[in-house]
């Protein structure tokens, strides 16, 4: 294995906890100036070593049979590793995988995924079902092809305070609470789309069945309702 602890700088202090401490090698690369206080910790461990700088917050880790991240490989660049003995790092590391390690990886994506929360939202005021006594709105969310069952929304607003232009509401679900929505305009003018959105939702996820085995990715709103698809949003339209 790579022995990192000949690459770390000649001026280097060991801590009660375990850590060398020594002017750490990333911060020049992130912004920061360069650490001359002896902010950069490393720790080797049985498996790996673990890297984390009190200066600029850069960490990074490494363990053996694991893959080698980005981060870590950036890490080791700085401290003048040459390329080639990190790649035979990152090789000797898949030699030791293991299932367990594997299947440990996998499980910490799915807790971060899991961990996804949105908070409960309002609609709009006065936003009621839509119903085929609205019209023109009912026309329209129809010929989009949007299943009868979907709880579509509409604002009949006339009191001058809100939005006049005629639009449909439609309710951003998950897990099949309100967490959002957005106002779809009818008129032809800009913006088409006016929202209240949380980071990171994805429109659709509460669509999908159980038992369907792909998932269709599209960018609108009205497409991924007509196809039952899930919609990302970068560009409402
Ligand atoms: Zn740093």
């Amino acid at each position: 294995m790579l022995d990192i602890l000949a690459y770390l700088p000649a001026k280097r202090k060991p801590t009660p906890s375990g850590w060398l401490s020594f002017n750490a090698v990333c911060c020049q690369h992130n912004g920061s100036t360069r650490d001359t206080r002896g902010r950069g910790g490393l720790k080797a461990t049985e498996a790996g070593w673990s890297y984390h700088c009190f200066n600029c917050s850069y960490t990074a880790s490494f363990i053996m049979g694991r893959t080698l991240s980005v981060k870590a490989r950036r890490l080791l660049g700085w401290m003048g590793v040459p390329d080639n003995e990190i790649e035979m790092l990152n090789l000797e590391s898949l030699r030791h995988r293991s299932i367990h390690g594997i299947l440990e990886d996998r499980q910490q994506a799915w807790n971060q995924l899991s961990g996804i929360a949105f908070e409960e939202r309002d609609l709009p005021p006065h936003a009621e079902l839509l119903m085929p006594e609205h019209g023109s709105y009912w026309e329209y969310v129809r010929g989009r092809h949007v299943p009868e069952d979907f709880p579509m929304m509409v604002q009949i607003v006339n009191d001058g305070v809100h939005w006049t232009r005629p639009h449909v509401v439609v309710p951003f679900t998950y897990e099949n609470k309100i967490v959002g929505y957005t106002c779809r305009f009818l008129d032809n003018r800009q913006p088409k789309f006016i929202s209240d959105s949380q980071p990171g939702y994805v429109f659709g996820t509460d669509l999908q069945h159980a038992n369907w085995t792909n998932v269709i990715v599209t960018e609108g709103i009205f497409d991924a309702l007509s196809i039952g698809g899930v919609a990302v949003m970068h560009n409402l339209d």
